[in-house]
């Protein structure tokens, strides 16, 4: 393609999405019912085009074949799930990322790649307040950040490094080394309330570490208490005690995806108490702070530890700074890592954080009138505290002749999405479900 024909098609490009972001408030969040599994089969042909197809042929597509089936997750109609705002500096950011395609997995094989994402998770953990030995450049430090691809991703790394410093230290004190690494392995079990993220338990599936989902109070909290006395009754057993605690040396892991973006605004930073006890912290700037997915920023205050589990140094891969540098192959589960710092860089910059505060605060306040307007309705019930920009209701009256499916419909009518679930006395008994759990995140997106 010629550069004139590029320029053309890119100003095309740019002039749709501006007129999707613009006029979206007025789609319908979510499909058209007849949007069904296999809707696509019958739009596409069977296989590829042998030959090259016409571009005006292919964009018109966009709207007959993709738009129908889109959930229009930049509505300001769209409160389920959980946040993942864009920005117009967000998406320049990745379009130049795009063309760059550098695979920054050593320090060599892009260097700016490499120290662009080091400079602005520095400037990240700064403007969150976190503690100084999660920065690359501080004397003391010997943490540092990383972007990763999701807090999944970065929740398994957590636990991976965790345990590989588990079991160097149990074949150390309990066999001079000889005890094989799987045997330890079957000994070791980690700790999250049952209130956490699914990506916990998966972490746990992957890493064969058993994971003890332990009870919470009233607020959904786990307390001290509680994690105290599973680790001794676990220790007792003969499991090793491997991660989440902030006590007895283990291993803690804070998942902040959503509530870290609330950080950067200081009157917010209340549950960051304790945080100079955490090993590693981890929160998605792709959901509340307007850097699109994928951006998920993770901290360890010990970059050895992690190192030491992800390290495979082949000769191939080694450079002439190797000593020096930060490669972060060693830091994550894949090889080859996209260009993301550019996008966050942009957005951090173009809107400073001042701007960011404000935009935060704005959805802190459109979630507390909502929650003003919930308590003053006798029809329904705040079974658990707005937290941030989430707000959790449930209708009192009993709606015993609809299905929980048809309850969403008439809510929701394409008009607003938003999660829900039945409650847990409603879970028990699904065929005649009297409450239901609605979930609503008040993040609007500042985009334009
Ligand atoms: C969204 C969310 C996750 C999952 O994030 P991914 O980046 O999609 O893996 C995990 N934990 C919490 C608390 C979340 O809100």
């Amino acid at each position: 393609m010629q550069a004139e024909e590029y320029n053309r098609r890119g100003k095309e490009m740019v002039d749709y999405i501006t007129r999707y972001l613009t006029t979206i408030r007025e789609r319908k969040v979510i499909p058209s019912p007849e949007v069904k599994p296999g809707y696509m089969r019958e739009l596409l042909p069977d296989s590829a085009p042998a030959e090259s197809e016409d571009w005006d042929r292919i964009f018109t597509d966009i709207e007959k074949i993709i738009m129908p089936g889109v959930v229009h997750w930049q509505s300001p109609h769209m409160h389920a799930y959980y946040p993942a705002l864009t920005s117009w500096p967000s998406m320049l950011g990745d379009m130049l990322a795009d063309a760059i395609n550098n695979i920054g997995f050593t320090w060599a094989s892009s260097p700016a790649c490499t120290e662009l994402e080091m400079n602005v998770m520095d400037w990240l953990c700064k403007a969150l307040g976190l503690p100084s030995f999660f920065l690359h450049h501080h004397p003391d430090s010997t943490g540092g950040g990383i972007l990763q691809g999701t807090v999944s991703e970065s929740t398994l790394v957590a636990l991976l490094a965790a345990r590989k410093s588990r079991i160097q230290q149990v074949k150390r004190t309990e066999s001079d080394g000889d005890l094989d690494d799987s045997v330890v392995n079957s000994r070791l079990v980690a700790y999250a309330s049952d209130q956490a993220h699914s990506s916990v338990e998966k972490a746990g599936l992957i890493s064969l570490v058993k994971i003890r989902f332990l009870p919470t109070d009233d607020c959904f909290s786990l307390r001290g208490d509680t994690l105290r006395r599973a680790i001794q009754e676990d220790r007792r057993r003969g499991l090793v005690p491997t991660m989440v605690g902030a006590e007895e040396g283990l291993w803690l892991h804070v998942d902040a995806a959503y509530a870290g973006s609330a950080f950067i605004c200081p009157e917010l930073r209340g549950p960051l108490r304790g945080i100079e006890y955490a090993d590693s912290f981890v929160f998605n700037p792709s959901k509340w702070m307007m850097v699109h997915f994928d951006c998920t920023a993770f901290w360890v205050k010990d970059k050895f530890k992690l190192q030491q589990t992800f390290s495979v140094d082949p000769i191939y891969l080694r450079h002439e700074n190797s000593d020096q540098a930060t490669d972060f192959m060693h830091w994550q589960i894949p090889l080859s890592r996209r260009f993301r710092s550019i996008k966050l860089w942009f957005v951090m910059r173009s809107f400073g954080l001042k701007n960011l505060q404000e935009h935060i605060r704005h959805g802190v306040e459109m979630a507390k009138l909502l929650e003003s307007l919930v308590k003053s309705d006798p029809n329904f019930d705040m079974p658990a505290e707005r937290h941030l920009g989430l707000v959790v209701f449930c209708l009192k009256v009993s709606y015993l002749h609809l299905n929980w499916k048809t309850l969403l419909f008439r809510i929701v009518d394409g008009c607003c999405m938003c999660s829900t679930s039945p409650t847990r006395e409603s879970a028990n008994n699904v065929t005649k479900p009297t409450f239901f759990k609605l979930a609503l995140y008040y993040t609007e997106n500042t985009i334009m």
